[in-house]
Protein backbone atom coordinates (compact mmCIF):
# COMPACT_ATOMS: atom_id res chain seq x y z
CA UNK A 1 0.00 0.00 0.00
CA UNK A 2 1.48 3.43 -1.44
CA UNK A 3 0.71 6.98 0.33
CA UNK A 4 -2.66 7.92 -0.06
CA UNK A 5 -3.56 10.54 -1.70
CA UNK A 6 -5.50 12.16 1.13
CA UNK A 7 -2.10 11.52 3.18
CA UNK A 8 -0.59 13.32 0.60
CA UNK A 9 -3.00 16.47 0.96
CA UNK A 10 -2.72 16.44 4.71
CA UNK A 11 1.32 16.41 5.02
CA UNK A 12 1.79 19.25 2.33
CA UNK A 13 -1.05 21.16 3.74
CA UNK A 14 1.01 20.85 7.11
CA UNK A 15 4.05 21.76 5.67
CA UNK A 16 2.91 24.65 4.01
CA UNK A 17 4.72 23.61 0.66
CA UNK A 18 7.70 23.87 2.18
CA UNK A 19 10.71 21.85 2.95
CA UNK A 20 10.86 20.76 6.80
CA UNK A 21 14.59 21.25 6.73
CA UNK A 22 15.77 24.35 4.41
CA UNK A 23 12.05 26.51 4.54
CA UNK A 24 12.75 26.52 0.95
CA UNK A 25 9.32 26.39 -0.65
CA UNK A 26 9.76 23.04 -3.02
CA UNK A 27 8.56 24.34 -6.27
CA UNK A 28 10.13 26.04 -8.71
CA UNK A 29 8.88 29.17 -10.56
CA UNK A 30 7.49 28.31 -13.99
CA UNK A 31 7.91 29.82 -17.07
CA UNK A 32 6.13 30.46 -20.05
CA UNK A 33 6.44 26.78 -21.50
CA UNK A 34 6.98 24.96 -18.78
CA UNK A 35 5.00 23.77 -15.19
CA UNK A 36 6.28 25.05 -12.14
CA UNK A 37 8.97 22.14 -10.91
CA UNK A 38 7.88 20.24 -7.83
CA UNK A 39 11.26 19.14 -6.03
CA UNK A 40 9.27 17.80 -2.93
CA UNK A 41 9.61 14.67 -1.36
CA UNK A 42 7.72 12.63 1.10
CA UNK A 43 10.44 11.24 3.07
CA UNK A 44 9.66 8.05 5.64
CA UNK A 45 10.57 8.75 9.51
CA UNK A 46 10.80 5.72 10.11
CA UNK A 47 11.90 3.69 7.26
CA UNK A 48 10.04 1.47 4.66
CA UNK A 49 12.89 -0.88 3.96
CA UNK A 50 14.32 -3.47 6.53
CA UNK A 51 18.09 -2.63 6.63
CA UNK A 52 17.45 1.11 5.33
CA UNK A 53 18.47 4.25 7.23
CA UNK A 54 15.76 4.65 9.89
CA UNK A 55 14.42 0.98 9.72
CA UNK A 56 12.00 0.62 12.84
CA UNK A 57 9.75 -2.51 11.16
CA UNK A 58 6.57 -0.62 11.13
CA UNK A 59 3.47 -2.16 9.49
CA UNK A 60 2.27 -0.76 6.16
CA UNK A 61 -0.49 1.46 7.97
CA UNK A 62 1.91 3.57 10.05
CA UNK A 63 4.83 3.89 7.33
CA UNK A 64 2.79 5.33 4.97
CA UNK A 65 0.09 7.37 7.68
CA UNK A 66 1.11 11.12 7.74
CA UNK A 67 2.47 10.75 11.18
CA UNK A 68 5.28 8.99 9.98
CA UNK A 69 6.03 11.46 6.84
CA UNK A 70 7.86 14.93 6.36
CA UNK A 71 8.25 17.24 3.79
CA UNK A 72 11.52 17.65 2.43
CA UNK A 73 13.26 18.74 -0.21
CA UNK A 74 15.29 16.31 -2.63
CA UNK A 75 18.25 17.66 -1.66
CA UNK A 76 17.51 17.50 2.16
CA UNK A 77 15.94 13.92 1.71
CA UNK A 78 19.31 12.77 0.68
CA UNK A 79 20.86 14.33 3.41
CA UNK A 80 18.66 12.41 6.05
CA UNK A 81 18.82 8.99 3.94
CA UNK A 82 23.02 9.37 4.02
CA UNK A 83 23.37 10.74 7.78
CA UNK A 84 21.13 8.36 9.70
CA UNK A 85 23.08 9.03 13.01
CA UNK A 86 22.76 12.51 12.78
CA UNK A 87 18.79 12.51 11.66
CA UNK A 88 17.63 9.38 13.64
CA UNK A 89 13.70 9.25 14.07
CA UNK A 90 13.42 11.38 17.28
CA UNK A 91 15.13 13.98 15.43
CA UNK A 92 13.14 13.93 12.24
CA UNK A 93 9.77 13.97 14.77
CA UNK A 94 11.09 16.85 16.54
CA UNK A 95 12.16 18.82 12.92
CA UNK A 96 9.11 18.14 11.80
CA UNK A 97 6.62 19.32 14.43
CA UNK A 98 8.38 22.76 14.99
CA UNK A 99 7.97 23.19 11.22
CA UNK A 100 4.20 22.43 11.36
CA UNK A 101 4.00 24.72 14.21
CA UNK A 102 6.12 27.73 12.24
CA UNK A 103 3.94 26.89 9.71
CA UNK A 104 0.63 27.37 11.40
CA UNK A 105 1.86 30.44 12.97
CA UNK A 106 2.29 31.67 9.70
CA UNK A 107 -0.84 31.17 8.83
CA UNK A 108 -2.10 32.97 11.66
CA UNK A 109 -0.14 36.06 10.53
CA UNK A 110 1.77 35.88 14.45
CA UNK A 111 4.75 35.09 12.62
CA UNK A 112 4.88 38.76 12.79
CA UNK A 113 6.34 39.56 16.17
CA UNK A 114 6.97 42.06 18.53
CA UNK A 115 10.02 44.19 16.73
CA UNK A 116 10.99 48.07 17.10
CA UNK A 117 11.46 49.74 13.92
CA UNK A 118 12.44 53.43 13.35
CA UNK A 119 9.51 55.68 13.40
CA UNK A 120 9.63 57.30 9.49
CA UNK A 121 7.98 60.38 11.20
CA UNK A 122 11.30 61.28 12.78
CA UNK A 123 14.56 61.67 11.94
CA UNK A 124 16.91 59.12 13.08
CA UNK A 125 19.58 61.07 15.28
CA UNK A 126 23.04 61.00 13.94
CA UNK A 127 24.79 62.75 17.04
CA UNK A 128 24.66 62.48 20.32
CA UNK A 129 23.47 66.29 21.54
CA UNK A 130 25.47 68.16 24.05
CA UNK A 131 23.58 67.93 27.74
CA UNK A 132 24.79 70.87 29.66
CA UNK A 133 21.79 71.70 31.75
CA UNK A 134 18.93 68.91 33.93
CA UNK A 135 16.32 70.76 31.53
CA UNK A 136 16.72 69.13 28.25
CA UNK A 137 17.58 65.62 29.78
CA UNK A 138 15.36 66.00 32.15
CA UNK A 139 12.65 66.67 28.87
CA UNK A 140 14.08 63.39 26.82
CA UNK A 141 13.31 61.22 29.88
CA UNK A 142 9.88 62.50 30.00
CA UNK A 143 9.19 61.61 26.29
CA UNK A 144 10.98 58.02 26.42
CA UNK A 145 10.09 54.66 27.33
CA UNK A 146 13.44 53.03 27.49
CA UNK A 147 16.62 54.03 28.34
CA UNK A 148 20.06 52.58 27.50
CA UNK A 149 23.55 53.99 28.32
CA UNK A 150 27.31 53.84 27.26
CA UNK A 151 30.21 54.88 29.84
CA UNK A 152 34.29 55.17 28.68
CA UNK A 153 35.94 52.25 28.95
CA UNK A 154 39.08 52.06 31.84
CA UNK A 155 37.92 54.70 34.22
CA UNK A 156 39.06 55.06 37.85
CA UNK A 157 36.54 53.72 40.40
CA UNK A 158 35.79 57.25 41.77
CA UNK A 159 34.44 58.35 38.11
CA UNK A 160 32.65 55.07 37.61
CA UNK A 161 30.98 55.05 40.41
CA UNK A 162 29.56 58.79 39.98
CA UNK A 163 28.71 57.72 36.26
CA UNK A 164 26.63 54.61 37.25
CA UNK A 165 25.01 56.68 39.97
CA UNK A 166 23.97 59.35 37.48
CA UNK A 167 22.70 56.39 35.06
CA UNK A 168 20.84 54.73 37.75
CA UNK A 169 19.30 58.41 38.68
CA UNK A 170 17.92 58.38 35.46
CA UNK A 171 16.54 54.91 35.21
CA UNK A 172 14.98 55.57 38.38
CA UNK A 173 13.18 58.95 36.92
CA UNK A 174 12.36 56.92 33.68
CA UNK A 175 10.10 54.83 36.04
CA UNK A 176 8.82 57.35 37.46
CA UNK A 177 8.34 60.92 34.94
CA UNK A 178 4.77 60.25 34.92
CA UNK A 179 3.96 60.81 38.97
CA UNK A 180 5.81 63.78 38.95
CA UNK A 181 3.34 65.70 37.59
CA UNK A 182 4.11 69.52 39.95
CA UNK A 183 6.02 71.85 38.91
CA UNK A 184 8.31 71.58 41.97
CA UNK A 185 8.27 67.80 41.36
CA UNK A 186 9.74 68.64 38.02
CA UNK A 187 12.08 71.15 38.69
CA UNK A 188 13.84 69.48 41.37
CA UNK A 189 14.41 66.86 39.37
CA UNK A 190 16.29 69.03 36.56
CA UNK A 191 17.94 70.33 39.63
CA UNK A 192 19.39 66.87 40.59
CA UNK A 193 19.91 65.92 37.25
CA UNK A 194 22.15 68.87 36.61
CA UNK A 195 24.09 68.72 39.91
CA UNK A 196 25.36 65.52 38.57
CA UNK A 197 26.14 67.19 35.20
CA UNK A 198 28.67 69.71 36.55
CA UNK A 199 29.97 67.15 38.78
CA UNK A 200 30.69 65.18 35.82
CA UNK A 201 31.56 67.91 33.94
CA UNK A 202 34.16 68.88 36.90
CA UNK A 203 35.84 65.76 35.84
CA UNK A 204 36.54 66.88 32.68
CA UNK A 205 33.29 64.51 31.24
CA UNK A 206 30.53 65.67 28.76
CA UNK A 207 27.13 63.85 29.09
CA UNK A 208 25.45 63.27 25.82
CA UNK A 209 22.02 62.00 24.62
CA UNK A 210 19.65 61.77 21.79
CA UNK A 211 16.10 59.98 21.40
CA UNK A 212 15.68 57.22 19.28
CA UNK A 213 11.94 57.49 17.85
CA UNK A 214 11.41 53.67 16.97
CA UNK A 215 7.53 51.99 16.87
CA UNK A 216 7.09 48.87 18.07
CA UNK A 217 4.82 46.53 15.61
CA UNK A 218 3.53 43.15 15.17
CA UNK A 219 1.81 41.08 17.34
CA UNK A 220 -1.49 41.48 18.20
CA UNK A 221 -1.52 45.37 18.19
CA UNK A 222 -3.19 46.74 14.85
CA UNK A 223 -1.51 49.86 15.13
CA UNK A 224 2.30 50.76 16.30
CA UNK A 225 2.80 51.62 19.76
CA UNK A 226 5.22 54.87 19.60
CA UNK A 227 8.56 53.75 21.55
CA UNK A 228 11.12 56.65 21.61
CA UNK A 229 14.68 55.00 22.83
CA UNK A 230 16.73 57.28 25.04
CA UNK A 231 20.50 57.37 24.73
CA UNK A 232 23.01 58.73 27.26
CA UNK A 233 26.46 58.45 26.75
CA UNK A 234 29.43 60.06 29.26
CA UNK A 235 32.14 60.75 27.54
CA UNK A 236 35.98 61.99 28.35
CA UNK A 237 35.70 65.93 26.82
CA UNK A 238 38.82 65.21 25.57
CA UNK A 239 38.59 62.80 23.71
CA UNK A 240 35.03 63.77 22.82
CA UNK A 241 34.11 65.03 19.22
CA UNK A 242 31.80 67.82 18.85
CA UNK A 243 29.94 68.07 15.99
CA UNK A 244 26.31 69.91 14.28
CA UNK A 245 23.32 67.96 13.60
CA UNK A 246 24.31 66.54 10.27
CA UNK A 247 27.41 64.64 11.99
CA UNK A 248 29.96 67.46 10.50
CA UNK A 249 32.65 68.20 12.75
CA UNK A 250 32.56 71.17 14.58
CA UNK A 251 34.35 73.69 14.49
CA UNK A 252 34.88 73.28 10.73
CA UNK A 253 38.92 72.01 10.24
CA UNK A 254 40.65 75.12 8.21
CA UNK A 255 40.65 74.57 4.92
CA UNK A 256 37.68 72.80 4.30
ZN1 LIG B 1 15.36 21.39 2.11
Amino acid sequence: MGISEKTRKILWIQAGGFCSICKEQVITLGTASDDPSVFGEEAHIVARSEGGPRAGGLADEFLNHHTNLILLCSKDHKRIDDQPNHFTVERLRKIKSEHEAWVRSLARGDGNRLRLVPDPLFPQPKVLKLITRGNPLWNMLKESVTFEYALPDHLNDDDEDLIIEFMDLLRDYLDITGELVSARENRDAEKTIQQYISRLAEREFLVGAFVRHMLLTGGSAEEPTPWPMLRVEVQIATLAEVADENGTPYPPKAGI
